[in-house]
């Protein structure tokens, strides 16, 4: 764009933060795959539903109790086992050695799209994940020193990070303490038949939905990013999508969908909560709305698509190491702080 158009440079976005609505992020699989193209810090990779069983290594383990496997879908499996009633201990091994092997999986060291993803959030904002591995919450503890607003993180398949206090209704790391009553967080429980895939059994994620349900009701954009809504997460999106409310009620509002998928598979699959044109598919997390006006995703939709002003893109850097990430955050931390917010 020729910098003679523009109405909001990008030194002015950064120096106008203000006290706007939120905006709720939604994450399936293939965010945490986009954040580790590579593998974890050890090259381990994120287990799919696809080759689930042969990534985790339980293949053997299943064999030995007679169930077959092969080419089927995990819960479909783990939903066999659980149903038999016989193999209690084959099903408590099964389910060990998936959260151990979640539990040991590492971020890589240079930042990560979860890294930019957090910092480019403010605290009004909602993560809310499906995906048990550890790599948001790593991605978080790393960039909380930068600053404390940093958006609430939502786990609604429960996390092997994650821990809860039912009593108090307080989240916290896996293996600390409440902040309230000082008593030891419950683990997240991560396995479920799909018979019995009832959120209100297990108190941490039926918290995690209850609050998300408000998050999408306040929220002005909604981002889902590498989530593909499958058939057996058809309750969890009409819960989302009675939270959302009806397309033609959500006139203003815009959503972005970050995913590899062809829009016109993504458009169908997503058609309850879009409203004619307004929405936006990218490849990729860095050509996205919040990769592009980072802490100031609001305010620069009010600008753009409200007052119809022509605004300066701001996107991070994308080489360097965290520490430089970090000090490139600053200034949109400090002006965060000048305006009391
Ligand atoms: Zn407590």
């Amino acid at each position: 764009m020729d910098g003679t158009m523009i109405d909001i440079s990008r030194e002015e976005e950064i120096r106008n933060p203000k006290d706007v609505r939120r905006h709720l992020v939604l994450l399936g699989a293939g965010a945490s795959c986009a954040a580790t193209p590579h593998g974890d810090a050890k090259g381990r990779r994120l287990p799919v539903m696809n080759n689930f069983v042969e990534t985790v290594g339980v293949g053997s383990l299943l064999d030995k109790a007679g169930i077959d496997w092969a080419k089927r879908n995990f819960e479909d499996v783990y939903s066999e086992l659980a149903a038999s009633g016989g193999q209690h201990e084959v099903k408590e091994e099964l389910e060990r050695r998936v959260e151990s092997y979640f539990s040991g999986l590492v971020l890589p060291s240079q930042p990560t799209v979860y890294d930019h993803l957090v910092l480019s959030l403010r605290k009004k904002d909602v993560i809310a994940t499906f995906n048990w591995d550890p790599f948001l919450i790593q991605a978080y503890r790393r960039s909380r020193h930068v600053t404390d607003s940093l958006p609430m993180l939502l786990f609604l398949h429960g996390c092997v990070a994650h821990g809860f206090c039912a009593k108090d209704d307080v989240s916290g790391l896996r293996g600390a303490r409440c902040s309230r009553c000082g008593g030891a967080f419950t683990p997240d429980r991560l396995l479920f038949p799909i018979s019995q895939k009832d959120y209100s059994t297990a108190p941490s994620v039926a918290s995690a939905w209850e609050k998300v349900r408000q998050g999408l009701e306040e929220s002005l954009m909604f981002t889902i990013f590498g989530y593909g809504a499958p058939t057996s997460d058809r309750d969890a999106v009409a819960l989302l999508q009675r939270a959302w409310g009806s397309a033609s009620s959500r006139q203003l509002e815009q959503i972005e969908i970050i995913d590899i998928r062809s829009e016109e598979e993504l458009a169908n699959t997503w058609s309850g909560f879009i409203h004619t044109h307004h929405y936006d598919v990218f490849r990729s997390f860095h050509d996205s709305f919040i990769a592009n006006h980072p802490r100031r995703s609001i305010e620069a939709f009010g600008n753009q698509y409200l007052d119809a002003r022509f605004i300066e893109e701001n996107p991070a850097p994308l080489n360097g190491t965290l520490d430089e990430l970090h000090s490139w955050f600053t200034p949109l931390v400090q002006a965060e702080r000048a305006a009391g917010l």
